[in-house]
């Protein structure tokens, strides 16, 4: 292909990114059989077990359950209308957390489980509607996760509260019990689900859901989210229209389920998905200091491209981005994952290696510089890469990390100097 015609192509990806997917056939059709099968299951189930477990729901109310089920909308519509205020009416973003699972799990305590249907159906589409961007069949599968969860939490309500249709009744401990046990089972059952889907789809395409279910933040954000859902379900039965009060909550709540993809944006460049050079550093001197609390030895790779600015003549900057992107991916296949990979700056990359002495690091170094160079990258072409390796010795004891950084930026000087696409090591002795 010409440069002209591949960039052509790969600008207009650019502006269309859902071009450039091949469109062949329903998406959910080019995922694995074992995933389908999951999911479909689920939305089968989802469908069908609300209708069955009628008689065994809660179905405490005040007012009619249309009253209760259009509340519950609303709010979902507020809240999802108060983040997107937040954000500043971004409406591609699929990160910022909608909180659906709130009433969800409001309805599940206030309604009879077939309620759950339309309530989520309805704010799942209205947030789908409203900007978040996922994959149709990804969002059909998480609708019915939810609704799947709320019988749970239906079925445990209805166990601890019996016929009680008042969760704020007396002293309120019964109603407590009730929305934590609930909340829960919910919980429990959601993640179960979600685990599911996020395993048993390839890795390059769940990255997002496998790291997000990795992380404590998660599961405290969704416990959150739920019992705010406990909290206006509770006031509903027992205080009525007091649930509007409950408003600069659902602010509160969207601020903090923004600020989690906010810091991971500041803390990560979005080309190579490496830690921003201030962020890198931060961490690498708790990393730094740690190894010489425990008398480990630790190593500083410091790469820059070679020759990058001719790639990006040859090729354009789109697929010199692009490249960038398989240089980082190529270093994080070479080391481990409690490594430190920054991008310290355009094409300059810095690796922190925790407990690695200076010969196991130039071997990881090697390993990069050969993985780059038999990289195929974009377009046609071809990118060597230079790295300055600085190791601190076991009983070395606490050294500047700025001095180990120089030291490292120095042995890439002189690998560049002896002719590009080599490493240079430097040990730092004991002053
Ligand atoms: P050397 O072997 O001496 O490092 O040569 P070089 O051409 O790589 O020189 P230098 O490191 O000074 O140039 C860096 C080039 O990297 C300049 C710029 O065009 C390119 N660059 C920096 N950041 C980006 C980026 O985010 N995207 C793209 N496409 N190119 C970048
Ligand atoms: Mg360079
Ligand atoms: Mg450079």
């Amino acid at each position: 292909m010409s440069r002209g015609s591949a960039d052509a192509a790969r600008v207009e990806s650019y502006l269309h990114p859902m071009d450039g997917v091949d469109v062949r056939g329903w998406p959910f059709l080019r995922a694995p059989l074992r995933l389908r099968v999951w999911v479909t299951t689920a939305v089968v189930g989802a469908l069908a077990v609300p209708l069955l477990t009628n008689e065994l729901g809660h179905g405490s109310t005040s007012g009619a359950p249309v009253l209760t089920g259009l509340l519950l909308v609303l709010l979902s519509i507020v809240n999802v209308e108060l983040g997107r205020l937040l954000e500043g009416g971004a409406s591609d973003s699929q990160r910022p957390h909608k909180g659906l699972s709130a009433w969800a799990f409001a309805s599940a305590l206030l309604l009879p489980t077939p309620w759950l249907l339309p309530v989520v159906a309805i704010t799942y589409a209205h947030a789908w509607w409203r900007g978040l961007r996922v994959a149709t069949w990804k969002w059909i599968g998480s609708a019915a996760y939810v609704v799947l969860a709320g019988v749970a939490a239906s079925l445990v309500a209805h166990r601890v509260m019996a016929d009680e249709p008042d969760l704020m009744h007396g002293s309120g401990f019964l109603g407590l019990a009730t929305v934590v046990t609930a909340a829960a089972a919910f919980l429990g059952v959601e993640t179960l689900l979600f685990h599911g889907s996020a395993y048993l789809n390839e890795a390059g395409d769940e990255g997002w859901l496998r790291q997000t279910l990795a992380t404590w933040s998660f599961y405290l954000t969704e416990a959150g989210v739920l019992l705010v859902g406990g909290l206006s379900a509770a006031i509903w039965t027992g205080g009525g229209w007091f649930v509007v009060l409950l408003a600069p909550v659902y602010l509160i709540t969207q601020r903090a389920a923004l600020h989690e993809p906010l810091r991971e944006r500041a803390e990560y460049d979005e080309k190579t998905r490496a830690l921003r050079f201030e962020s890198w550093r931060r961490l690498s001197v708790q990393g730094a200091a740690r190894c010489a609390r425990r008398g480990q030895p630790w190593c500083l790779i410091f790469a820059d491209l070679d020759h990058f600015k001719d790639f990006n003549e040859a090729w354009g900057h789109l697929v010199g981005d692009e490249a960038l992107a398989l240089v980082a991916d190529a270093i994080r296949a070479e080391v481990r994952d409690n490594d430190l990979l920054g991008r310290f700056g355009g094409e300059e990359f810095s690796v922190m290696l925790p407990d690695v002495t200076a010969a196991e690091a130039t071997a990881i170094a090697e390993r990069i510089r050969c993985r780059v160079a038999t990289t195929s990258f974009p377009g046609a072409g071809a990118i060597t890469i230079s790295l300055g390796v600085a190791a601190v010795g076991a009983d070395e004891g606490a050294v500047e990390f700025v001095e180990v950084l120089s030291a490292a930026d120095r042995a890439l000087f002189t690998a560049k100097n002896d002719g590009r696409d080599r490493i240079r090591t430097v040990a730092l002795d004991a002053a």
